[in-house]
């Protein structure tokens, strides 16, 4: 079925509506607290914390981006640094997630001649997309959360995360495929509430909401689930 024939037939069988997709929202925030803080940091950083909340969330990327400033002078040398200095500095940072920030930093280094997102961040979301899409290796759903969390473009990444804490939320039916519960997920949500509902399901998905054996006795958000760790 094309996805467009399947999320019509979501929206007559099983789709949510948007009272419903805030409601989960909010109750998730309440569960999991504030999942971001106010934006304080420069352009660079708000950057490389878009690339790191990738599918994990903006209060991990914080904590992440926080430790790594601590430890080394600037990014040109987080760009060249071994893995093991990183992980030093940042212990429960996944591998996937340094080889990820390492490609984009080596990538924009490679575009600008340097670290300098001036001209990213005064691009259009459709020409900030093509020039990030460049980069090698940086995967779409890190690309959207760039123009997301450090551009300010209402658009709504679409991480594996995400779906699954939607279908077991029950916000999008339980087999709805990732395309088909992002598309129910960006009608559903307002889009001011994108970047508030993506960075909670990310660091869900990626905490307590595991694909397998799932951590659900210890997880906050368990009154609102409705697969209690069953699919
Ligand atoms: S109760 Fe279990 S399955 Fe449900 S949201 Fe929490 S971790 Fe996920």
């Amino acid at each position: 079925m094309a996805a467009a024939a399947a999320v019509a037939s979501m929206a007559r069988t099983g789709a949510k509506s948007s009272k419903t997709w805030a409601a989960g929202l909010a109750g998730l925030a309440r569960a999991c607290g504030a999942g971001r803080r106010p934006d304080r940091r420069d352009r660079l950083d708000m950057v490389i914390l878009a690339v790191l909340a990738s599918g994990r969330g903006e209060r991990t990327a914080n904590r992440w981006l926080d430790a790594l400033s601590r430890r080394f002078v600037d990014w040109n040398e987080v760009r060249v640094a071994r893995t093991r200095d990183l992980t030093c500095a940042v212990s429960d940072v996944p591998a996937e997630n340094l080889v990820k920030l390492q490609t984009f930093l080596q990538g924009m280094y490679e575009q600008v001649g340097g670290l300098d997102v001036t001209a990213l961040v005064s691009m259009k979301p459709s020409e900030a997309r093509s020039w990030l899409g460049r980069i090698e290796g940086l995967e779409r759903e890190a690309v959207e959360a760039v123009l997301l969390i450090a551009l300010g473009a209402p658009t709504l990444p679409a991480g594996e995360g995400l779906a699954r804490v939607s279908r077991r939320l029950g916000l999008v039916p339980r087999k709805a495929s990732r395309a088909e519960a992002h598309k129910l997920a960006a009608k559903g949500l307002a889009e001011d509430d994108y970047r508030a509902f993506y960075s909670l399901a990310s660091e869900q998905a990626a905490g307590p909401c595991r694909e397998d054996k799932p951590d659900c006795p210890r997880c906050r958000a368990r009154t609102l689930c409705k697969s209690k760790g069953k699919w």
